[in-house]
């Protein structure tokens, strides 16, 4: 569930945003209407074990829209009685009113934008709340009782340094978090902090800085009895976010609101981007996906391996469906065996999976592998 809302832009996002007025969040709930309308069909008789309100700032809408926004998708869909619902706050957002208008409806899991705990960081990332707020933000939602908090880190970006992640981690350790989300830096050209790291025409920060800063990221998660599960993300035994593995395992999830990507029995499709144009398309009784297709038997191998090597665990054939699986040996069974050889890969019992010391090149080795197989 994209809510696209953001008080003001951060410097590096280039996620779809839009700005908030009383008439903007009518807009999208009617939109949202009109979509959980012509999306509710394609779910009738499935409990979600997951449910996410991401963005965007989902912490943007008050809780009376909050409550009407809950209202709106339990008339719709059906929530298994164990689900997981993750709502994406930003730390200044978290209220008392807020928090327990969150709780009351059933959210019990929440993930807190942070990003670093340098004033001059934050600063230059373009973020509204200063230093001090995540560690509210966090005490307040244990107060009204959360017991599934994460926090999201970005590391590797221009003037990053290994002793300025080293305070921020340290800060992060004090907060006794059950998950941590922690992504590289990506200059997006769209973006002011982007276009300022690319004007050089050289890489904006170099890989093996941000490979340095990834090693210590791990060794601190690792003191924090936070283990990796996924490239970017770590969390106490049982703490993984079923959302995330839901992607990662390629399951099916369904998608509302701008922007947003569902792969929904062997078909993926992704909405319009800038909430205007979503918003238009459904007010004239269209369908908002701007991309659609069926997922043939080689992107659906290339998918599989490419989501499930970024997995600690690795790539599993007990995971799959028998005949998925099937798909994946004979694609890249020749290029599993290459890669062991080279040390790229390591077997697991019934299946692969990079080793740790090259985990923050599992993207280098997914390319190394699908060039492979396209052999
Ligand atoms: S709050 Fe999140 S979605 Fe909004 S601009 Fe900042 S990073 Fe992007």
């Amino acid at each position: 569930m994209h809510v696209p809302f953001c008080a003001v832009r951060c410097h590096y996002c280039h996620f779809s945003t839009a700005a908030f007025s009383g008439d903007a969040v009518e807009r999208w709930f009617a939109g949202i209407e009109r979509e959980a309308d012509l999306r509710a069909p394609l779910a009738d008789g499935v409990a979600f074990t997951s449910l996410f309100f991401g963005g965007g700032t989902p912490s943007a809408l008050s809780s009376r829209h909050f409550r009407r926004l809950w209202d709106l998708l339990r008339a719709r869909f059906t929530l298994a009685p164990d689900a997981e619902v993750t709502l994406e706050a930003n730390p200044e957002s978290a209220k008392d009113a807020l928090l327990a208008a969150w709780r009351e409806a059933g959210v019990n899991r929440l993930s807190f934008g942070a990003q670093s705990f340098e004033p001059s960081e934050l600063r230059s990332l373009g973020r509204i709340h200063d230093e001090a707020r995540p560690v509210e933000a966090v005490a307040l939602a244990r107060a009204h009782g959360f017991e599934r908090l994460s926090l999201d880190l970005m590391y590797g970006y221009p003037g990053h340094t290994s002793a300025a992640f080293a305070r921020t981690l340290a800060r992060a350790g004090e907060l006794g978090l059950e998950h941590v989300s922690a992504y590289c830096y990506i200059p997006e050209g769209v973006t002011p902090q982007g276009e300022r790291a690319l004007a050089s025409g050289g890489p904006a920060v170099p890989d093996e800085a941000q490979a340095a800063l990834y090693e210590q990221l791990s060794e601190a998660m690792e003191g924090m009895g936070l283990a990796c599960y996924e490239t970017s993300n770590f969390c106490r035994p049982d703490a993984e976010s079923r959302h995330n593995l839901t992607y990662w395992l390629r399951r099916d999830y369904l998608a509302l609101g701008p922007s947003a990507h569902a792969c929904w029995r062997g078909e993926r499709w992704g909405n319009r981007f800038a909430t205007a144009d979503w918003a238009a398309a459904l007010e004239r009784g269209e369908d908002p996906a701007s991309e659609r297709e069926r997922s043939p038997e080689a992107s659906t191998s290339d998918e599989i391996v490419m989501l499930g090597l970024r997995l600690s665990s690795g790539l599993r054939a007990a995971d799959y469906a028998p005949s998925d699986w099937a798909s994946v040996e004979r694609r890249y069974g020749a290029a599993f065996a290459a890669a062991q050889e080279a040390g790229r890969l390591e077997s697991v019992p019934g299946g692969w999976r990079i080793p740790r010391r090259h985990r923050f090149l599992a993207d280098d080795t997914i390319a190394w592998l699908a060039a492979r197989a396209r052999g």
